[in-house]
This record gives structure tokens, sequence and C-alpha cells, in this order.
């Protein structure tokens, strides 16, 4: 196949870059390894509000909208609870925005390859590999969407994530309530080292999960989420399913358990995330708030830039435009952020842990807790068109 633009990964930043680039008039072809892209999702699915505002999410794939915040230290006692006044956060139903993405990037143009694993780099062509064997694929350029882990950087000798958290979590449905919709932090290291455990309730599903540095997990991040999950605040009263399923993730499934889970960047975008032959964009190049380790608003607003520095490329018949996709520009307005994650990364122990929840019930503690949750702090902006289906 010949193709002006392959993009690697039909997470939402390989999506979004592809439709952009079909739009302008470019023939892409996506390859996405997941057979169905409802399956082995990685992500809560937590949108904030500045996406929200930006970009035309298909509203029937989120969830209500949540204003409330509650922080707990490690025994859960005295929590500091933050309202804020505006819708802050709606949770994704991620298959079908995933689907309806794909569906966008269809109707724009793009070919679609599902179950297509990208296997590497020849010297004239990619190699793919989709359910009737190879698949050889001339680009003028390629798009590395494909995780944190990414292969295409690897193969274009681009920067790689080193500072990875990792992230698992169980979904399942809640009954409808009156308890307002919630998003509870837990902040202790015993079980979320070096980041959060959470409860995300927005009276549709409950999501619970835990994240850290998978080596700090005394027992396991799975024993930790366990652990967790046995005793996660906010749900009293809530039926949990399959919480006896600790291993297996099919008995889970059975029981009414959705089981998520993945790294997740935490380095600060990359210096160099491109070449003459291609780009990298969303966890690929490490697009995700250091301290929040939200990564879907950056890897949407990334993939803006990124098609548009692709699409004066392809114009101009100039490889050399992709050297203003430069992550170096876009890692200085991180600085604060990472100094912030180096900070987290430093709460250790429960002890720790409590001394600095005893800030955050300050005043000043507070007002710096709601800037960070309900600010409007977000990626660099760019120029880009409104993402519409
Ligand atoms: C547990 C967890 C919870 C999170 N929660 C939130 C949240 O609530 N809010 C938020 O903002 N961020 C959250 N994040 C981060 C956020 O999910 C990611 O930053 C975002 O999804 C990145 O999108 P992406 O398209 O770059 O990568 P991905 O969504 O990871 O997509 C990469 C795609 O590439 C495909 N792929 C990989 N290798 C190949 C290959 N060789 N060939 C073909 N295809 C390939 C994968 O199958 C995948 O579909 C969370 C992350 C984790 C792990």
């Amino acid at each position: 196949m010949d193709v002006d633009v392959l993009v690697v990964g039909a997470g939402l930043a390989g999506l979004h870059t592809a439709t952009l680039l079909a739009r302008a008039g470019h023939d892409v072809l996506l390859a996405e390894r997941r057979p169905r892209l409802v399956g082995a999702i990685r992500t809560t699915g937590i949108f904030v509000r500045r996406t929200l505002d930006d970009f035309a999410l298909p509203p029937e794939c989120l969830g209500p909208p949540i204003r409330r915040v509650v922080l707990y230290p490690p025994s859960l006692r005295r929590p500091v609870e933050l309202v804020s006044d505006r819708d802050e956060y709606r949770v994704g139903d991620m298959g079908p925005l995933y689907v309806e993405a794909a569906r966008t990037a269809a109707a724009a143009g793009v070919r679609v390859l599902l179950g297509t694993r990208y296997e590497g780099r020849g010297r004239t062509s990619f190699l793919l590999t989709g359910p009737d064997g190879p698949i050889r694929v001339r680009a003028r350029f390629v798009v590395g969407a494909d995780g944190a882990r990414s292969r295409v950087a690897r193969d274009l000798a681009l920067d790689r994530n080193r500072h990875l958290l990792t992230g698992a979590e169980e979904v399942f449905a809640v009954p409808a309530s009156d308890r307002p919709p919630t998003f509870h932090c837990v902040i202790d290291p015993a079980i979320a080292p070096g980041y959060l455990a959470w409860v995300v309730d927005d009276g549709r599903h409950a999501h619970v999960g835990v994240a850290g540095y998978a080596d700090r997990f005394p027992h396991g991040m799975r024993r930790a989420l366990a652990r967790f999950s046995a005793a996660a605040p906010g749900l009293d009263g809530v039926r949990r399913p399959g919480v006896d399923c600790v291993d297996g993730d099919e008995a889970a499934e059975a029981a009414g358990v959705e089981r998520r889970g993945g790294p997740i960047p935490v380095g600060g975008v990359l210096r160099r995330i491109s070449c003459v032959d291609g780009l990298l964009v969303g966890d690929a190049a490490g697009a995700v708030s250091p301290l929040t380790a939200g990564g879907l608003d950056p890897c949407l607003r990334l993939s803006e830039h990124a098609a548009t520095v692709l699409d004066e490329a392809l114009r101009a018949g100039r490889p050399d435009a992709l050297a203003h996709y430069d992550g170096g520009a876009l890692r200085a307005h991180f600085r604060g952020r990472l100094a912030l994650r180096r900070g987290l990364a430093r709460v250790r122990t429960p002890v720790v842990a409590t001394a600095a929840f005893a800030l955050l019930r300050t005043s000043p503690g507070r007002s710096a807790t709601r800037r960070i949750l309900f600010g409007d702090a977000s990626f660099p902006d760019r120029p880009h068109r409104k993402y519409s289906r």
C-alpha cells in the first residue's frame, strides 16, 4: 500500500490526528492492534472542563457532570471536600467513544485497519500484520500514536518515556441514587505509591483504582487494588459485584466488573518527538500532565498541532517542516508540574502523607488544590480547528 501518512494506534490521539489529516485531503491509513475498539481499554476516561469546552465529544458517550472532589489522608478520616460552582469533569463511556471516533475517521476518508499490528520499519516500507497476514506500507510519514511504550518512537530513534506510573482500576455499574457525583481521591503511599487511589462515582458507574510507581507496591498493584477496593470511600451502601475475584479477570467480567490498567508516562513531554520521517502524539510523546496524570486533554491538543505540521509538510513537500514540532518548547510549559511530581514522588510513607495533608487543610493549601483540580491550566493551546463529528 502507498499512503501519505500511516498512523499507528487508534487511541484518541491516533484517531484525532488521522481524522484531521484526512479532512485536509491526505491519504491516511490507521493501524490498530486491538481487534475491537470496545476492548482492552486503559483509561478511566475523566474529561476535564477545558476539553469538554473545546472539543465536541459525542454527548451520549459522556456521563453526568461532576463538581465535587473529596480528598482523604491515609486514615480516611476528616477528608477535605471541594465543590466547584461549574461542571468540572465527565467520565467518558470509552468503548462507544472510540467506536464513534473511528466512525468519524472513516467518514473523513481514513482507512481504519483493526486487528492490525505495527511490527517495524524496513528499508523502504513499514510492516504491519493483519488478520490476513503481513502488509507492507509505503508512507511519506508515520505517526506514532501507539501509547506510552511506543514501538514507532524506537524505530524512528526518537525520545522514549522512562518515567512511568502504572495504574489499574475496576469499573462497575451503580444503581441510581441521590449521592452527588463525586471524585474521591486517597493520598496514601502504602496503596498508591507516588500517586493516588480513587473512586469516581458519577451515579452511573463507579471506577475504583490505584496508580503509582510499579516497583514501590509492596505486594504488587493487584493486591493494592484489592485492598483499597475492599474499603474504598464513597461507596457505602453500594452493592459491589465481584469483590472476591482477586485474580481472575474473566470471573470478574462475568460478575459485571471491567478491569482496566496500563502505564502512564509522567516525565513530561519528550524533547525529540519528530524527525524527517514522522512524529509522535499522545502518550507516545509523553503528553500527559506530570502531576494529575491526565492525558486525554493533552493528547487531543497535541494531535491538532501534529496534524497542522504534517499538513504543511505534505503540502510543501518539505519534511523539514516537522522540525516545528518540538517537544523541548512544549516541555518548558510543565516546569511547575514536573517539580510538583517530584514532590509527590517523595511522599513515601503514610506519616509523610498525613503531614502533607495537614497543609492541604489550610486555607492556602485548599486554594492551591482548587487551582490544580478546577483551574484552567491545560496543555498549551495551539491554533486548532474545532473537533467535530
Ligand atoms: C489506569 C489509567 C487511568 C487513566 N485515567 C485517565 C483519566 O481519567 N483522564 C485522563 O485525562 N487521562 C487518564 N489516563 C491517561 C490517558 O488515558 C492517556 O494519556 C490517553 O488515553 C493516551 O491516549 P493515546 O491515544 O496517546 O494512547 P492509547 O489510548 O494508549 O492508545 C494507543 C493505541 O495504540 C495501540 N497500539 C500500541 N502498539 C501498537 C502496535 N504495535 N500496532 C498497532 N497498534 C498499537 C494500542 O492498542 C492503543 O489502542 C489514564 C491512564 C491509565 C493507565
